[in-house]
């Protein structure tokens, strides 16, 4: 017997298991959409002068097997030692139901931002315990979920503290015992801004000169002090205390709220989140309420749903309040919400009383450490501390650390004599013989010494913790059962297509998601010697290099560790190119209407001026307008915002041109990679005229979107700005985030993505995408109007259906809409951004097309609906639309609507057996800002409102 070869590849070639329609539902989708074959339909949609000059060429791609094999010879290329390093990054144990249930579980982390608060009260109320934890360790009254980092978290509150104090004094008072990739991120940040800062010896505080100030807690080298002092004087000068603290330490000591601290922030890294190289991890940042419509970030509130039981949601925003363009507090879109889940879990996991017994057994050990060093005739400061001490070594520093590091431990390089060491969850009796023995000691650790050397004044006496949520029984079984619970009442990637536009939300590939998990990936300290990173350094480098070829530039830097950071590390290094020429003084930026918030967001972090551009009537950017703006303000013209393919799914001809005139008016074209999921190996912003863009490694490079986060914007710049990159947070300067890679330990799976599709199979992915887009056009054509095509009438990879007509024509709003989609099983699409009052679809290659089909079914059927209130055949006010989304009580309650009970419940799309039903109905948005409440409503209320 003899076999014909075929070229059928199996399920482990990545282009087979990434992208969605096979060989022949391609063929039957390009009959659809009217194309003789993809190339054809492609030739349409890009026109020739932004193709790309060459394909992009990656080697044989990987199959699975391979990459995994690759990658854990990689990973073996990282040393694992024991870091005793601190400055803010700890050794922590991730509960294995944690890791397991939620880290690696693809309902946790295949969800998006919760914008729609209907299918997302799972992770809604995951984020409010986190910040009920948050709140109650601080001593503040309201905290946000989350931040990107530590150090971003500091500057955040910094220009909080501008905003809200009364003193307009011009300077900000930085304590010296910051973690000085604090003092870096904050010292950018204040740069262009114009804040002074003061960085200095708490005692030397002159509050009167001060906005604000910012002290650590415990300081760097271990000080722990009370701050009351200085928020006193703060108070009295009218400017604000910040506390930057951590937060473990807060179980025993006196919290930031009770020395009077008007923000506290930091990061719940120790809260079972690996260290990762860097990141990521949730900071966090809490206040006093009556500054909570200053925070940054994303803030979980309590509100009622259309029947009055209570529903989470997103608090204080329509999208994102602090987002508000060039009136922004903040840029902060994508944060972290992951792994705010995860810590949140973790306080669940151990209760108050777990957590300070953690505390605890890390102080003791600490306090043995120290004891043994001081018994050899060393001096460990300080004399009261919590988990870190300082030792004065003489010329010996070298030496200890080098014999530390034989030892299998690292240690922290304090000046040029001293020694740094902090103990963590981890540290093993072996890990502090391990220290002595680098210091020459020869002691063996005795298990248990009831010692303490803490600061009896700063005692914590206040309670934390005290919600039933940290009380619960802490049977694995119960833990397992609530994370279930929560995930199964939200909708992600793993039950549903989620078409929004702009957020590129892919397939994860579980090959991708593996090596996060590893230890050689998720156990380095960012600040290790490099020689134990080489494994890091070899994925860093390879996969800068094909993000090059991609997009076209000649550098990238993973620093900036989300979408909107890469934009401001983006900015910056345009602000510094200007000032190494002598023309600091420009400051325009010229941003099309249309662009996304966190863009003229991120221009005025850098001190510039935004000017608006029209989009003419087929939504491109008016060149005539865009022309006349950059003539008018050439002498002054500091840069462009453009996004590409547009936000409005179109691939712009004039795009060559804008970049031209801005060139030619002396300023840098920033082009906003958001969407490159459209370009990839068929045209690159370098070519175009970019001189920088950030990728969305989250969006693009299948980074699961986290429900808000993490994410990874890399920027990628041309030659003439490499010299203004964000240089080290330790080292250098013009740092943005607290590590030098931003959040690395995601980086494996963006580099798995482009290793196992190759180059052919990347640009395969990006044509299918704008295939299933072009797809999802055609097929509602004729029921909604397609907003933008192109010259040829082809979209991108997303589409904006215009809603807005039904609001006259039948009482209908984008928001029936996208809530009855919630009745059908699916996600809403983006609502209404750019345009208001419409859906932006954008299918991704990844979908199959019967999920297509499946989406396009139910929106076809969500259209005769409003046909039938167009026709009078159903009331405009009671009707599937206005009631959506249903939840199981409605269907087994008393039933006095104009529709039938199946009608309501099941309309098209929606599966019989794997219904996915919302747990609440639609929420109040209103009523929950009006009685803002931020942390978890007390257990009398549930009772009340499950009546
Ligand atoms: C998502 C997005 C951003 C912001 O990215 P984040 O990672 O959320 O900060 C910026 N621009 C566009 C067009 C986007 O879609």
């Amino acid at each position: 017997m003899t076999f014909t070869p075929t070229d059928y590849l199996p399920y482990d070639f990545a282009n087979r298991r990434h992208i969605g329609p096979s060989p022949e539902e391609m063929d039957a989708m390009l009959d659809v959409v009217g194309a003789k074959d993809l190339d054809a339909l492609i030739d349409d949609t890009l026109p020739p002068q932004i193709r790309a000059k060459a394909p992009l060429d990656f080697g044989k791609p990987k199959s699975e097997r391979e990459l995994l094999h690759h990658m854990k010879e990689v990973a073996g290329k990282n040393k694992v030692l024991v870091s005793l390093i601190g400055q803010g990054y700890h050794g922590t144990v991730t509960p294995p139901a944690i890791q397991r249930n939620i880290f690696e579980n693809p309902a946790w982390y295949t969800a998006y931002t919760p914008y729609q608060p209907e299918i997302s009260q799972g992770r809604l109320e995951a984020l409010l315990n986190f910040q009920t934890m948050v709140s109650d360790l601080t001593g503040l009254e309201i905290a946000n979920a989350s931040l990107l980092d530590e150090a971003t978290a500091c500057a955040e509150a910094m220009t909080m503290a501008q905003r809200v104090a009364k003193s307009k004094a011009p300077a900000f008072f930085v304590d010296e015992n910051c973690h000085p990739q604090n003092i870096n991120v904050m010292r950018t940040r204040a740069e262009p801004l114009g804040i002074e800062l003061i960085i200095g010896d708490p005692d030397d505080l002159d509050a009167e000169a001060v906005f604000g100030a910012i002290f650590q807690y415990p300081g760097t080298h271990g000080r722990l002090r009370d701050f009351t002092p200085q928020m006193q004087a703060l108070h009295a000068a009218k400017a604000v205390g910040v506390i930057a603290a951590d937060p473990l330490s807060l179980t025993l000591f006196k919290e930031p709220g009770a020395m009077g601290a008007d923000i506290a922030v930091g990061s719940t890294q120790r809260f079972g989140v690996p260290v990762g190289y860097g990141g990521p991890h949730a900071a966090y940042m809490a206040t006093k309420q009556a500054y909570a419509r200053n925070m940054p970030g994303r803030i979980v509130g309590v509100s009622i749903d259309a029947h009055g039981n209570r529903a989470y949601r997103l608090a204080l925003q329509t999208r994102e309040q602090h987002i508000r363009r060039e009136k922004a507090t903040s840029n902060v879109c994508t944060a972290q919400a992951l792994l705010a889940v995860m810590a949140g879990f973790y306080a669940v996991f151990h209760g108050p009383k777990g957590l300070r017994a953690i505390a605890e057994r890390i102080h003791r050990k600490t306090a043995r450490l120290a004891e043994g060093l001081k018994q050899a005739g060393f001096d460990p400061r300080p004399v009261t501390f919590f988990d870190t001490v300082t030792v004065e070594v003489g010329d010996k520093q070298r030496e200890i650390m080098d014999r530390a590091v034989a030892n299998g431990v690292n240690l922290r390089k304090v000046g040029e004599d001293r020694i740094g060491i902090s103990l963590d969850e981890r540290t093993r009796s072996e890990t502090i013989e391990a220290v002595w023995a680098a210091f020459g000691i020869d002691r063996k650790d005795k298990d248990y010494t009831p010692h303490y050397s803490v600061p009896d004044k700063l005692i914590r006496t206040s309670d934390y913790l005290t919600h039933p949520v940290f009380h619960m029984n802490r049977a694995e079984t119960e833990m397992m059962r609530y994370m279930r619970r929560l995930a199964d009442r939200d909708l992600a990637l793993d039950r549903a297509m989620i078409p929004l536009g702009s957020c590129t939300m892919k397939l994860n590939s579980a090959a991708e998601m593996m090596p996060v998990s590893w230890d050689e990936f998720a156990l380095l300290h960012p600040y290790v010697p490099k020689d134990q990173a080489k494994g890091y350094t070899q994925m860093i480098d390879d996969l800068s290099a094909k993000l090059c070829d991609i997009t076209g530039y000649d550098a990238i830097s993973m620093q900036p560790n989300s979408g909107a950071q890469g934009e401001y590390a983006g900015l910056l290094s345009i602000a510094g190119y200007h000032r190494a020429r002598g023309e600091e003084h420009r400051n325009i930026c010229l941003i099309p209407m249309s662009a996304h918030g966190t863009n003229p967001a991120s221009a005025q972090m850098v001190g510039w001026k935004v000017v608006p551009i029209k989009s003419a009537d087929n939504g491109d950017i008016d060149l005539d307008d865009f022309r006349a703006k950059a003539e008018q303000h050439a002498d002054n013209l500091a840069a462009c915002m453009i996004t590409y393919p547009s936000t409005h799914g179109v691939f712009e001809e004039t795009v060559t041109e804008v970049c031209k005139i801005t060139h030619d008016a002396g300023g840098q074209v920033y082009i906003d990679g958001a969407n490159m999921n459209a370009m990839v190996g068929l045209s690159r912003p370098g070519d175009l005229g970019g001189d920088v863009s950030h990728l969305n490694l989250h969006k693009t490079f299948c980074i699961p979107h986290g429900g808000g986060g993490p994410g990874m914007g890399p920027i990628g710049v041309k030659a003439h700005l490499i010299e203004h990159l964000p240089g080290d947070p330790v080292e250098g300067e013009g740092a943005v985030s607290a590590a030098a890679f931003g959040s690395p330990s995601l980086l494996p799976i963006s580099w798995a993505y482009c290793l196992m599709m190759g180059g052919e199979g990347l640009t395969q992915a990006t044509r299918v995408a704008i295939l299933n887009a072009n797809y999802i056009a055609k097929r509602l054509e004729g029921a909604f109007d397609v907003l933008y095509k192109g010259p040829s009438g082809r979209v991108a990879h997303e589409c904006i259906i215009d809603t807005r007509p039904f609001a006259d024509s039948a009482n209908v709003t984008v928001d029936d809409i996208a809530k009855r989609l919630v009745d059908c099983g699916f996600h809403a699409p983006t609502m209404s951004w750019p345009v208001a009052g419409t859906l932006m679809i954008e299918p991704t290659e990844s979908e199959t097309k019967a999920e297509l089909d499946r989406f396009c079914d139910a929106m076809l059927a969500i259209r005769a609906e409003i046909a039938e209130i167009e026709d009078g055949k159903i009331d405009d006010k009671n009707n599937p639309l206005k009631n959506a989304p249903h939840t199981m009580e409605d269907l087994v309650k008393d039933w006095d609507r104009p529709y039938s009970r199946e009608t309501g419940c099941f309309p098209p799309g929606a599966f019989r057996v794997d219904k996915y039903w919302p747990p609440v109905n639609r929420v109040d948005n209103v009523w929950g800002d009006r009685n803002l409440t931020c942390t978890c409503p007390p257990m009398e209320d549930y009772a009340e409102a499950a009546e």
